[in-house]
């Protein structure tokens, strides 16, 4: 682990530094809200913030709360390995605002977070010369395969047919008729 992490030490050198911040604490307020209304119960942590039952492990990640690998950061992204590492390199790009899913974001927000990702996606290439490819994924809500729920995008390196990899695209263009 520590021998690949080392190939993105040009990248961070180029990062700028954290600024002090909780951008979630607002969210947070509000998600209280709605899950005391609708469970009646909620968590409360000694941050001057009030968290839901839901804590979000993103947000704790981005917080230095729990500790993770950086790959990239800046005032408004913080990315970081997988800890599955799907393959090696498997990276997650997180806005620093709370937002559940892709309903959420705002253009701005929008903008900001999926312009980094090339940035990104050309330091792991550098960071992985041996790449043959790159996936990006984007999960939303559960049906789709999404288990945290602050939006993340997910960076995963390729390298060959068989690194245990898939995605199924089913075939149903009997089904397509061509017509609005
Ligand atoms: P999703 O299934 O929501 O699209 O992806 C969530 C991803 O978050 C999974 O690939 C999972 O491995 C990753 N993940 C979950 N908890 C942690 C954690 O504590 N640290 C890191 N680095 N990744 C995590
Ligand atoms: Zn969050």
């Amino acid at each position: 682990m520590q021998a690949f992490l080392a190939r993105f030490s040009h990248f961070f050198k180029k990062a700028p530094l954290l600024k002090e911040q909780l951008p979630c604490s607002d969210f947070f307020k509000e998600e209280t809200r709605r899950k005391k209304a609708k469970y009646g119960k909620v968590e409360v942590l000694d941050q001057g913030g009030f968290f839901t039952m839901e804590n979000c492990i993103f947000c704790k990640i981005n917080n230095r709360e729990i500790p993770s690998y950086k790959v990239y950061e800046d005032e408004q992204v913080y990315a970081f390995l997988d800890i599955s590492q799907v393959t090696p390199g498997h990276t997650l790009v997180i806005p620093k605002t709370h937002v559940t899913d892709i309903f959420e974001y705002d253009e701005t927000l929008a903008a900001a977070v999926f312009a980094r990702i090339p940035k990104i996606a050309r330091a792991i290439e550098k960071a992985f010369p041996e790449i043959e490819g790159l996936n990006i994924i984007n999960n939303n809500k559960e049906l789709a395969y999404q288990s945290v729920f602050h939006s993340h995008v997910h960076l995963i390196p390729r390298y060959s047919k068989d690194d245990d990899f898939k995605i199924h695209f089913g075939n149903h263009a009997d089904n397509y008729t061509g017509k609005n």
